[in-house]
């Protein structure tokens, strides 16, 4: 079969194509994200038989094909006449011997570097290139730099967020580095958001960091989460949660929530875009007692479990990006490390909830105290 298909050299094809042939780039998106003979359409193979309709009256319009090598080209071209394609050639040598030959070559969705660095992303479906350059124009903010926010801000980092704002006021201690992977010991004492600036810079370049030195506080909550696209919640205490609770209601922003505690950890999203969605307050409405809250400053935890939260709220925050998969919405997700299960609780949206209930009235940010057993 393939033998009947006409096999011509890059440089016929351009003059073919300057003629009105259609050059198809049959290689897969990841590929093709490096850049493609200029005015070239990009279609994957695989998708060539469904796509191919797309670009109508082209029964008669000439048809060439070229992937990587020439081989796959072929295959195309051949599968192209089977579909009732008449004038179909492949190109000998394919995109090699295209760029060999200097002929132009049109800037893929990314450069080489974009192209390589991503290369698994692009090979998802799910993610391809639009999911990259989605992610790449996301906008996540991440509320403290710390055990939940190190592991959360390298991968958001390494995935290709564009910008990660930082916001956190502390510095960094020798004591945070059990479980802060994003800072250094050579880094004690520098405050975490530059300290965690070098180390995403040094992951991954391309990546946008913006640095608030600064405690969340209900004078500056708005202003610090406006204009993003996902909240993660990586401060893991309850001023910061009732604050950034509020908020997002106020802003429709989706929030990551985590939070742990020696050796159990819980997940969850709220979504307030959503009608269905819980808020932070459908869980706890309101802050707890002195008596019942955790002693903060000397509360013990497993240097891991922060590592495995932050992850699952970087997972969510991408899915979030992207619109894919099904996020942690009216579910709370408990981890009990030491007895390695994950459970999955029902958590369904309150409607005498103080914080989203259709009686609940917004009277403006609160600071709420942050309440310590001892
Ligand atoms: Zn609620």
């Amino acid at each position: 079969m393939p033998a009947e298909v006409e096999q011509i050299t890059p440089l016929q094809a351009l003059e073919r194509q300057r003629r009105g042939a259609l050059l198809i780039d049959v290689r897969e998106d990841d590929e093709r994200a490096g850049g493609m003979p200029e005015g070239a359409a990009g279609i994957a193979r695989a998708a060539l038989g469904q796509r191919i309709g797309e670009l109508a009256g082209l029964r008669d319009r000439p048809l060439l094909t070229i992937c990587a090598t020439g081989h796959r080209s072929m295959l195309a071209a051949s599968a192209l006449r089977q579909l009732g394609y008449a004038h179909v050639a492949s190109v000998s040598g394919g995109f090699r011997r295209w760029q060999a030959d200097g002929l132009p070559v049109a800037a893929g969705a990314f450069d080489a570097d974009a192209a390589d660095r991503y290369s698994r992303h692009l090979l998802l479906p799910e993610v391809g290139a639009a999911g990259q350059i989605r992610l790449g124009k996301a906008r996540v903010a991440l509320i403290g730099a710390g055990g939940l926010g190190s592991p959360a801000a390298l991968y958001l980092a390494a995935a290709g967020v564009g910008t990660l704002t930082l916001v956190d006021d502390d510095k960094v201690e020798k004591s945070n580095l059990q479980r802060q992977v994003l800072h250094a010991d050579a880094r004690i004492g520098m405050l975490k958001t530059e300290s965690a600036a070098i180390s995403l810079s040094g992951l991954n370049p391309r990546v946008r960091v913006e640095v608030r030195s600064e405690r969340l506080r209900a004078a500056n909550v708005e202003a610090l989460i406006r204009g993003h696209d996902v909240v993660i919640d990586g401060a893991d205490n309850f001023p910061t949660r009732y604050l950034l609770d509020a908020a997002s209601r106020q802003l429709g922003l989706p929030l990551v929530y985590g939070a742990v505690h020696r050796f159990t950890g819980q997940v969850s999203v709220f979504d307030p875009r959503r009608a269905d969605s819980p808020c932070y307050r459908c869980l706890f409405p309101e802050p707890p007692a002195a008596e019942d809250a955790p002693n903060c400053t000397q509360a013990g935890v497993l240097g891991v479990l922060p590592g495995i939260i932050g992850l699952l709220q970087a997972s969510e925050a991408i899915k979030l990006v992207l619109g894919i998969g099904n996020p942690l919405v009216g579910r709370l997700l408990c981890i009990d490390a030491l007895a390695a299960t994950f459970r999955e609780l029902r958590l369904p949206r309150d409607p005498s909830c103080p914080g989203c209930g259709s009686t609940a009235v917004f009277g403006g940010y609160e600071d709420v105290q942050q309440i310590c057993a001892r």
